[in-house]
This record gives C-alpha cells, structure tokens and sequence, in this order.
C-alpha cells in the first residue's frame, strides 16, 4: 500500500525520492498551490549531500549549489576567533552545499514528478487529520474549496514542518513553538564573495551577529555573487514577535541601524543588507524535545519531528538524512509500524540532544565562551582560548550533528542494495 507524505518541502520531497528507489508507492500531499521557490539560503553538511548523491542528484546539485571552502567566526573588531576548512577540503568524500532553499526544494520537486510522474504530488492539499485501525491509515486532507478527501495508505508521514498538523494530533496541548530571545533578519545581495570566495563567515557576538556566505558562483563578467546574509540580535523574551513565519517581510530599516557601523576593509555589513531587494523576519523558535515521534501509523520527520535552531546549519540536512534512515527501515521491515519504530529508535535521542545543544547556540557557543573571558575583545585569539579547545568543541558539535569526518567517510551507506 501507498505511504502517504504530508509536506512537500525538503523531507517530504527526499522521502517520495526515496520510496521510489524502493518501489513503494508513494504520494505526497502539499498545502501549497502552486510550489514556490521560498526562502533563502541554507547549507547542507555533507552526511546529506551523501544521501542526495545515493539518489542521483550529484550533477544537479553542483549545478544550483555552491562547495563551501570554510566556516569562520569573527570577533566585532575584525579579527578571527576561528576558521576551518569546510566540505571537500576539510577531507570529506562529499561537499558542503550552500544553496538556496528554494531552488533546493523546486530541484527535489521536479525530480519527483520526473521520476514518479505529476500525480506523485499532491498540491493544495492540506492535512487535518489523521485515524488508523484495519491495518491502515486514513489521512484526511483539505483543498484549497475546502472540501474534505480521505486517503487511504500502509503509513502517514508527517513532513509538514514547523506547524506540523500530524505532530498537533499526537501532542494536542503542546501549543506553539518556543521562542527564546533571537530575532533573525535574511536577505540576499549582490556582491563580491569574501575570503575563499566560499566561506561561511560569522562576525560579532551571541546577542549581536551577522553571517554571510555566497549561495552563487560569482558571474565570470562582474565577479559578483548572491550573497545569502542573516543579521541577528537577541532580545528579551517578555517582547511579541508575533508567530514564526518564514516569509515574513519587513523593511530594512526595522533592524540596519543596530549594524550601521559594521564595516570593515574586507566586509561592508550595512552595503549588504542595503542591496537586498527583499528582507524577511524570523524569531528563532523550537520545540521542546517529545519521547516519541510515531503515533500508530504515523511518523515525524524533519521540521515535525525535530525543529531546531538554524545555527549549526543543520536543519535540512537532518531532514534529508531523516528520510533516508526512514527509507532503510522501511526496505527492512516494510511499511509498517515496525519501521517507523526503528527509525525513531535510530536517531530520537540524538536529535532529541541536538536541538538543545542548538539551543545553547550551537558551534556558535565558542563566542560566548570568548565573550566571558575577555569580553569580546582581543588581539590574539590565542591569549583568550587555546586552538585545541576550539578543536575539541567543533569536534563535539560535528558528531552530535553527524558529520564527523571520518565516522561519516568510513560509514556504510544509509541505503544498501
Ligand atoms: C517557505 C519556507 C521558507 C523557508 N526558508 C528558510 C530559510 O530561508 N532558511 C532556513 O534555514 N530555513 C528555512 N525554512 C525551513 C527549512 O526549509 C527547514 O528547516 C528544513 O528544510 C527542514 O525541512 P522540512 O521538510 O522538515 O520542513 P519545510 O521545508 O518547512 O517543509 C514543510 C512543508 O510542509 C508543508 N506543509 C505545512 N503544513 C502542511 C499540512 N498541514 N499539510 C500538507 N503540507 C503542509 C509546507 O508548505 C512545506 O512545504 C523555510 C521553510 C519554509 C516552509
């Protein structure tokens, strides 16, 4: 029988891709109509491009995304707290992608309905509701009349991210997502790449920072890319935000002057914010970690099931390898409520620990650690925190979020046939 996915985002896609190299039939259903190219720039680790290369995606995603040479923090006065190879050149066997979450999401998309057909995908297609008994489960989703269609499948997978419906029914009085003080502003310019030409860069400190990194290759003519940037302040939780959403727009003006002067020689931070055509608002939310993300027939993945902080860059990359791992325990043990419970039991914990380290700001923590000892200003980073302590504290972060070199390289594959 069918599994039916509620969520046509990254996840979502990634499972119906999945199921279909596993012959299982699948449908997703999407509430949005028609799929969109939304939001801007993420980074996918390389324990997820794997998963994309296992299903044939390598030339596609060198075409849209762009290798990341380096990940580096900043201090506020220009100076490195710490810098370190990223991808291929850290010694991985794949990539680090940086790439824009839209186009991501319509390359997934359109692989779906190449490979299964259109009627793979389900859009303006909403889940209410879900019940099972008989072996099956009932999926009740709405369209875009309001009309009411109940659909049969062996599983529901409940990839509807943030405002998850599936992870409503199982946990009723969980209530909205957590806020806890940061407030992100995200937007894309045009400019020169600095540094590698593909570096990650973090500048300033954990109430106050801004990140940058290209998600294009630089046009050869003007040797400008699309600069993805997120500026970021933390304020006090007793302040309204209102509901997270990602495509919340706002004018630029709400949030430049807290980094009017944040130029430096090598980074002109309020030119950047200046030149986007567009700037969207997000108060950083999560949820509590829950015990179990399968209720009967139905299983969490991605957002539903784990949504964090978007700082360790981690968001969805988990989604995908979610899906992979979902995808094993189903070649395993069919579609059943056994692999959904062995799929939970493979990775709950450890998200679970994930996005309370998360939390707790993520590989980004490393500034707070420099903040307590020297207030944020150095001259030598070396006299505030030694490199090895950086070392290990990155290389506790990594195999929290699993992708520690070499566990990853010398892993098997998710998948085996
Ligand atoms: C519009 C949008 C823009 C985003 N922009 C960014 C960004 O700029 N930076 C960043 O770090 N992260 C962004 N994210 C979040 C990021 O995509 C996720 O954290 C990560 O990719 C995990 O993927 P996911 O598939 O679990 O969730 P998502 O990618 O959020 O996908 C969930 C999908 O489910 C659909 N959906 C929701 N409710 C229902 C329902 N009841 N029935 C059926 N479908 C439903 C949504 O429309 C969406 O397509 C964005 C998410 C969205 C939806």
């Amino acid at each position: 029988m069918t599994v039916i996915v509620a969520g046509g985002g990254i996840a979502g896609m990634t499972m119906a891709l999945t199921c279909h190299e596993l012959d299982i039939p699948v449908v997703v259903h999407e509430s949005v109509d028609p799929l969109q190219p939304l939001g801007v720039g993420i980074n996918l680790q390389p324990n997820a491009v794997r998963e994309l290369f296992d299903l044939g995606l390598e030339r596609q995603l060198e075409e849209i995304g762009v290798p990341a040479k380096e990940w580096a923090l900043v201090g506020r006065n220009g100076n490195d707290v710490w810098a370190e190879p990223r991808g291929r050149d850290a010694g991985y066997l794949w990539p680090q992608y940086s790439i824009h979450r839209g186009r991501l999401q319509m390359l997934l998309y359109e692989e779906v309905v190449k490979r299964l057909g259109s009627s793979a995908v389900v859009t303006g297609s909403r889940l209410t509701g879900y019940g099972s008994g008989d072996g099956i489960i009932r999926a009740s989703f709405q369209n875009l009349a309001s009309d009411t269609n109940i659909v049969e499948g062996a599983v529901l997978v409940g990839a509807d991210g943030l405002h998850s419906a599936a992870r409503k029914q199982m946990y009723p009085n969980e209530g909205p997502p957590v806020w806890g003080g940061p407030v992100m502003w995200r937007g894309t310019s045009e400019a020169v790449p600095i540094r590698t030409g593909a570096s990650f860069v973090l500048v300033g400190k954990l109430e106050q920072r801004f990140v940058c990194y290209p998600i294009t290759r630089p046009n050869p003519t003007t040797g400008l890319a699309t600069i993805n940037w997120i500026a970021e302040i933390t304020y006090d939780t007793s302040e309204d935000w209102g509901d997270s959403d990602w495509n919340r727009q706002v004018a630029v003006e709400k949030f430049l002057p807290f980094f009017e002067d944040w130029a430096f020689d090598w980074l002109d931070v309020p030119e950047l914010i200046r030149g986007a055509s567009a700037v969207y608002e997000y108060p950083m939310v999560d949820r509590d970690p829950v015990d179990s993300w399968v209720d009967d027939r139905c299983v969490l993945i991605g957002d539903a099931a784990h949504v964090m902080y978007p700082v360790g860059s981690n968001g969805a990359s988990q989604a995908i390898v979610d899906a992979r791992m979902l995808g094993a325990a189903m070649k395993e043990h069919g579609t059943n409520v056994t692999a959904l419970k062995s799929y939970e039991g493979s990775v709950l914990q450890d998200l679970n620990e994930l996005v309370l380290r998360n939390r707790g700001a993520g590989p980004v923590g490393i500034l707070g650690i420099v903040e307590e000892r020297c207030g944020g200003v150095f001259d030598n980073i070396e006299d505030v925190i030694p490199r090895s302590e950086i070392e290990e504290y990155m290389a506790r972060y990594k195999t929290a979020a699993g992708f520690a070199v070499e566990t990853l390289n010398n892993s098997p594959k998710t998948i085996q046939f």
